[in-house]
């Protein structure tokens, strides 16, 4: 194959051409809409369609002779005629013999999932509920128990989100029928960074098998401006529910760094990426129908585009809202003519102040108030202590230490910390300031050495990681196959094997 058949075929990885491609509706190749949107698709040779408005359009401007190089003579009407082109003998698949060849395929991407034939349920109606079964819905203590072999403290936090993803999900499978309509549990979680507010909605969205997009609030701007639109969080929901618009319609989208969006203080100029993107964010977040684009974030004319209905989708937006507690501090102080210390040590647990956060303290950050109405869940989640820093890096199920003791166990090396390395890493942690999020590159910035040498010697048997080590005073503990232990002189000072 010559390198230019080999780009085109790479070029073409992503177009479907397997048995894959049944679930996909086809799309209309001139003006891109899916069959469930353009009505029967006329099918041509290969995976050419066409849709019965693009042919009558075809046909109109053929007619009129507009289309150059197309040979009018066969269609009788036309007035170009365009005396070097031979296609008027070169009739192929069409019956046009018109070569629409330049349209290209269409990628993967962009085509939408065939909707699943309705299922019926036992009483022989039909079960409008199909994409999430009530019935295999984890109760709210299940939630949080699988919640909790996964995230370390934040209990709080994970009932919460727990009873509110339950009754979300309960609202949104048994609510087609009464006349009392449950409202959306749309939720906004302050907590400072790397305090797992992320995790929490990954963890939860992966108990639950429903599709997750997460976004950055940072990047959304005002529709017309340059930043993505607010639309840009459906189209990635989409992307995560494999174009399946039944189940994106019942995923979560998780917006980070909400908290960057508050309306700007003392601003003349418009302000596109603060108040704007919460007025942009309000239909969405209420249940709206959204244009949405196939395969891409932004729109353009050879995207496709479906209609998305989000009133099913949970949304859950995240922040740190620095200085939020200066704010509360104040209100909780107003009117009480005491000094600030003593009212705050008699009455409330400073680290605990975040946790008494009201709308009003909201607005005052510079939070809309038809925003916050609209997110009617507010918890907290703490700052990570040294003792949460611990356990994160050992308890939960996939614990980066456990990784780490699994990775050296193919090459039949036992990994083992000490508790004080353990406290060691955990002060490193705090202060950098990042929470957990720091733990894995201090972990991975000492462990690199050892997944170098390690392998290097096959007698060894076991390494401990000592608080030595983590301090650069010394080197980690070895132990070679049935021998004593000794010292490894992985790190400047250690002592020897
Ligand atoms: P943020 O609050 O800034 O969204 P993240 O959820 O992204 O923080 O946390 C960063 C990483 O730290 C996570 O991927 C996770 O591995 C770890 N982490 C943070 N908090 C916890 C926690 N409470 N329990 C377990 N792991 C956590």
């Amino acid at each position: 194959m010559d390198d230019k058949e080999n780009n085109l075929t790479n070029n073409n990885n992503d177009i479907i051409k397997n048995d894959d491609d049944n679930k996909y509706e086809d799309i209309c190749y001139m003006c891109r809409r899916p069959e469930s949107q353009t009505g029967r698709l006329l099918k041509m040779a290969g995976s050419f369609c066409v849709c019965a408005d693009c042919m009558q359009k075809t046909f109109n401007l053929m007619n009129a002779g507009d289309i150059p190089g197309f040979p009018v003579d066969n269609m009788g009407a036309g007035k170009n005629n365009d005396k070097n082109n031979d296609s008027a003998n070169n009739f192929g698949f069409n019956p046009f013999g018109f070569n629409f060849g330049f349209l290209g395929d269409v990628p993967k991407s962009q085509r939408l999932k065939k909707k699943a034939a309705p299922q019926e349920s036992s009483d022989g109606s039909e079960d409008v509920t199909a994409v999430l079964d009530f019935r295999k819905l984890p109760p709210p203590h299940k939630i949080k128990e699988s919640l909790d072999e996964y995230v370390i403290g934040q209990g709080k936090a994970k009932k919460v989100i727990s009873v509110a993803v339950y009754n979300h999900y309960k609202r949104v499978t048994k609510d087609a029928s009464g006349d009392i309509e449950i409202g959306k549990s749309n939720m906004l979680m302050i907590g400072p960074t790397g305090c797992g507010k992320t995790y929490l909605v990954q963890t939860l969205a992966r108990i639950l098998n429903v599709p997750l997009a997460i976004t950055d609030a940072t990047s959304l701007t005002e529709a017309g401006y340059i930043g993505d639109d607010v639309e840009s969080v459906l189209s990635k929901l989409l992307m995560a529910a494999d174009n399946d618009v039944e189940r994106a319609e019942t995923g979560i989208v998780f917006i980070d760094e909400i908290d960057k969006i508050a309306k700007k203080k003392n601003t003349t100029s418009r302000d596109v990426s603060g108040e704007s993107v919460q007025q942009g964010l309000l239909r969405i977040l209420e249940g709206a129908d959204v244009q949405v684009p196939v395969g891409a974030s932004s729109k353009n004319a050879m995207v496709p585009m479906t209609t998305i209905n989000t009133r099913n989708i949970l949304f859950i937006c995240g922040g740190a809202f620095p200085e939020l507690d200066k704010i509360i501090k104040k209100r909780l102080l107003v009117g009480s003519g005491i000094g600030f210390n003593s009212i705050l040590s008699d009455k409330y647990d400073e680290d605990d102040v975040l946790s008494h956060v009201s709308n009003e303290d909201l607005r005052e950050f510079g939070m809309i108030p038809e925003f916050i109405g609209r997110l009617p869940v507010v918890y907290t989640l703490s700052g990570l202590d040294k003792d949460m820093l611990v356990k994160i890096m050992s308890e939960p199920k996939n614990a980066i230490l456990k990784q780490y003791q699994k990775l050296l166990a193919l090459d039949d090396v036992e990994l083992f910390f000490d508790d004080d390395a353990l406290e060691a890493i955990a002060d490193k942690a705090l202060e950098k300031e990042t929470g957990a999020r720091g733990l894995r590159s201090i972990i991975e910035e000492f462990m690199l050495d050892i997944m170098y040498e390690i392998p290097k010697d096959r007698s060894i048997g076991r390494v401990t990681i000592t608080r030595d080590y983590i301090e650069s005073k010394g080197g980690p503990r070895i132990e070679l196959h049935g021998t004593a232990p000794m010292i490894h002189p992985l790190s400047e000072g250690g002592g020897s094997i």
